[in-house]
């Protein structure tokens, strides 16, 4: 394993030494220390690792204290947890420091009660026996893992298997986690685990939260096979407990989530998700369910804007140039670009890339100088030259003197 852990195609050489740092340091302070979870996982499936998740048997707060005193930086502490964020000085890492410990549940879908702990104790509140696993950083037993839940075998035969039986009932948001990594890594979740998906342990899905639950969805849409893992979703029968509404993932849209936005609108895969998404939807169902996800207002904005678009575009064919701008302004673009990827129209992209920056050349002052004082008329001179512009009315700064000229007489 410490083959792995030298190997900078998984660690870069800084992450290592920062790694050893802290071992080094949580060793004079007696706490044992351990590289745990996810980065564990991808080392010994030879990925490249970019958390770090530290662990120690001792207090994580205490040795963030001690980190920033030796080495500067800043650490936040989260007190509750015991555990710890240390900011790297003069880096942007963060490195993850946890206190080893022991978790209950008060009731099934709740936040766990803690207590400090063993290594072991703290492998046993894990997901998945592959995420179980921890590597010794510190002393002589440097470079050794701790797999006392078959971790290791697991990875090895590729499937995700939780680690006792009332694992989703404790918190059901592994059930999304059983997804995402089934999928990311090509594994299947073993016959058991699977059989412990089923209306029990979803149904407590209904009673968590929308920040709790669009948090996993979202997890789900960073990934690159998220199409897939939404159709797991699907599959699976967990739509219908996040909300009766909630509809599948049409999978003849998971190219555009793929998209490279070329256009200057700022790509934002989340959103993109949600809009294609929930693109399909009635007005009343999405309410429903930017209800049920606790959406941003931007979010909410987002997807019902696609959704109204795409239902609005049969009206809008054919329409000229100025009559798509005035309908489109108001709506976010990434919406609109979602809506054409889905729809091929054209109109869609020339607004995108030509029409909404199509703006007429008098300005507001130039009519005031013409004797023309500030009220509605002001305005509607304005859009009239610049529909003008949109609509290859006027081609030409002297048609469009020609044309104001024409709309001040009154004509
Ligand atoms: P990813 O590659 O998706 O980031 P990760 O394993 O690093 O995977 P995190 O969400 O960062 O995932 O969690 C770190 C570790 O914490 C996990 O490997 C797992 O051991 C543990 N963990 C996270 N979420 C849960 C959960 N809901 N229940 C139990 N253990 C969890």
């Amino acid at each position: 394993m410490l083959r792995l852990l030298r190997d900078p195609n998984l660690i870069h050489p800084e992450k290592l030494t920062l790694l050893l740092n802290i071992a080094n340091l949580a060793e004079t302070l007696g706490m044992s220390c351990y590289l745990v979870g996810g980065s564990v996982r991808d080392l010994l499936l030879g990925r490249p690792i970019n958390d770090l998740d530290v662990i120690v048997e001792g207090d994580a707060i205490k040795l963030a204290k001690k980190l920033v005193e030796v080495y500067g930086g800043k650490q936040t502490p989260h007190f509750k947890f015991r555990t710890a964020f240390w900011h790297v000085p003069n880096s942007d890492h963060v490195v993850d420091l946890i206190t080893a410990r022991i978790e209950s549940y008060e009731k099934p879908g709740a936040l766990p009660m803690v207590a400090p702990s063993t290594i072991e104790e703290d492998l046993r509140r894990r997901d998945f026996t592959i995420n179980a696993m921890a590597l010794r950083l510190d002393g002589k037993d440097m470079g050794e893992v701790l797999d006392p839940l078959g971790g290791k075998a697991d990875l090895e035969r590729g499937v995700i298997r939780v680690l006792h039986p009332n694992s989703f009932l404790d918190d059901p948001t592994r059930i999304f986690r059983a997804i995402r990594y089934e999928v990311r890594y090509g594994f299947a979740i073993e016959p058991e685990t699977l059989r412990l998906i089923n209306p029990n342990s979803l149904k407590i899905l209904e009673s968590l939260s929308g920040e709790r639950l669009r948090n996993e969805l979202n997890l789900i849409l960073d990934e690159n096979l998220s199409a897939q893992m939404m159709r797991r979703v699907a599959g699976l029968g967990v739509l219908n407990f996040i909300h009766p509404k909630m509809p599948e993932f049409d999978q003849t849209y998971s190219d555009y989530l793929e998209m490279d936005l070329n256009l200057d609108i700022e790509s934002d895969r989340r959103a993109m998700g949600f809009i294609l998404w929930f693109m399909d939807l009635s007005e009343e169902d999405i309410f429903l369910l930017v209800n049920r996800l606790d959406f941003s207002n931007e979010m909410s904005l987002n997807v019902w804007s696609g959704a109204q678009l795409k239902r609005s575009l049969i009206h809008l064919a054919g329409s000229p140039p100025s009559v798509w701008t005035y309908a489109l302004e108001k709506l976010p673009l990434l919406a609109i670009y979602a809506v054409y990827l889905v729809s091929h129209e054209d109109a869609l992209l020339s607004y995108i890339s030509i029409w909404r920056h199509v703006k007429p050349h008098t300005a507001g002052n130039e009519l005031k100088a013409m004797g023309l004082a500030a009220g509605p008329r002001f305005g509607e001179i304005l859009l009239r030259l610049r529909s003008a512009w949109l609509d290859g009315e006027v081609n030409n700064e002297t048609q469009e003197k020609e044309l104001l000229a024409r709309l001040m007489r009154g004509e």
